[in-house]
């Protein structure tokens, strides 16, 4: 039996009508930029991530890009990122001509490690006053460990912006109290890219943000700049979501806890009969529930052969990463050299993403589960 790594299609006979309807009804108002559908869904992105404003943007990686240009980062600049993630989170630090440094992850979550971040700070003294933002990925559905980060950012004075691209309505116990991804640092990223949690039918993105000041600069930046129209003050770019995109995305919207429950309750399916010696299950930080599983990621000796097996089963997987950012070839005027990043490296020569989506049939988890248990066996 054939199992995806992901089924779109599973996805939208559940909600078609409603698609088509939403799409039809911006072809028809004639209101093809900007409009209604984008406020409504600003307001209620931020209101489920906890977070006061939202700006609509063209990708996750434009919010990124545009949350950076909001703070001014430009050349001689430092930011720092987790060395492990979606190529966006540092290659839109380059764009800006700014300096990407890298932080080792978490060898059980994967996500930035704090004592690195710290040690870091302990290390590079004569760096310390060039940062300009530490950007933490909230990597595979499950929050970074914040409460410490945000500890470092307020003891330097440095903005933290959340890659919250694969992490909507994921959640992380802080010290005061139960916080959404997103909304933790001064500013937080999300994507729509099909592949999320919460997809658009093309490319789509939000900047979420409570500093009233910041958002309307995040507004006029995704707008080239402008205030008012045709003057500018300040250099930005077209960064506008398309409203079909926020149509769909609202017609969305009211699934997603269903959906993201959905790949929890896969996962525990998962973890219950994977249990195998050899397999590295990923590691719930904090609990289930705070925890979206936009991808389920396990740890194995022989990824490549598992891999080849699973593909020869027609059982979609993926590497996600093969390389850290230290060793992308691009990067390597940077000067980073191969074991600088043990638990990167290691992560990505060991990783496989398995199908986790929420319309998995329970024939089809079992299909996957014998597959790697005979691999194992
Ligand atoms: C998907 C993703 C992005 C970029 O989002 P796009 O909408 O594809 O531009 C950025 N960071 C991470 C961690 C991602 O997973």
């Amino acid at each position: 039996m054939a199992v995806p790594l992901l089924d779109l299609k599973a996805q939208l006979k559940t909600i078609e009508p409603e698609l088509k309807q939403a799409v039809m009804e911006v072809i028809d108002s004639t209101r093809y930029i900007g409009g209604p559908q984008i406020d409504e869904l600003e307001a209620k992105i931020a209101d489920y991530v906890g977070a006061k404003h939202g700006i609509g943007v063209t990708s996750g990686t434009d919010a990124l890009l545009v949350a950076m240009m909001a703070l001014g980062i430009g050349p001689g600049d430092i930011v720092l990122t987790p060395t492990y993630s979606f190529f966006a989170t540092a290659g839109v630090v380059a764009r800006l001509n700014a300096t990407p440094a890298f932080i080792d992850v978490d060898p059980d979550t994967y996500n930035i490690c704090p004592n690195a971040l710290r040690a870091w700070f302990e290390r590079e003294k004569d760096k310390r006053d060039r940062v300009k933002a530490i950007v933490p990925v909230h990597l595979y559905g499950q929050c970074a460990d914040m409460d410490p980060i945000l500890d470092i950012a307020r003891e330097y004075g440095i903005p933290v912006i959340e890659d919250a691209a694969q992490a909507i309505g994921s959640k992380y116990p802080s010290k005061s109290g139960v916080k959404g991804a997103g909304s933790m640092g001064t500013i937080g990223s999300f994507s729509f890219f099909p592949s999320k949690n919460l997809g658009c039918v093309g490319d789509g993105g939000m900047v979420v943000t409570s500093d009233a000041a910041l958002a309307e600069r995040i507004g006029f930046l995704r707008n080239h700049g402008a205030n008012p129209k045709y003057y500018h003050k300040m250099i930005g770019g077209n960064f506008r979501l398309d409203p079909i995109q926020a149509a769909v995305l609202l017609v969305k919207l009211p699934h997603l806890d269903k959906w993201h429950q959905a790949r929890r309750d896969n996962a525990a399916y998962y973890d219950e009969r994977l249990q195998l010696p050899g397999v590295k299950l990923p590691k719930v930080a904090y609990q289930r529930e705070y925890h979206i599983y936009n991808q389920y990621v396990i740890s194995v000796k022989d990824r490549d052969g598992l891999r080849a097996r699973m593909t020869e089963a027609k059982i979609g997987t993926e590497i996600y990463y093969p390389v850290p950012f230290h060793l992308q070839e691009c990067f390597k005027d940077l000067g980073y050299r191969k074991g600088d990043f043990p638990n990167s490296e290691y992560a990505a020569d060991h990783t496989l993403a398995l199908p986790i989506y929420a319309e998995l049939t329970t024939e089809q988890k079992d299909e996957v589960i014998s597959q790697i248990r005979a691999f194992h066996g």
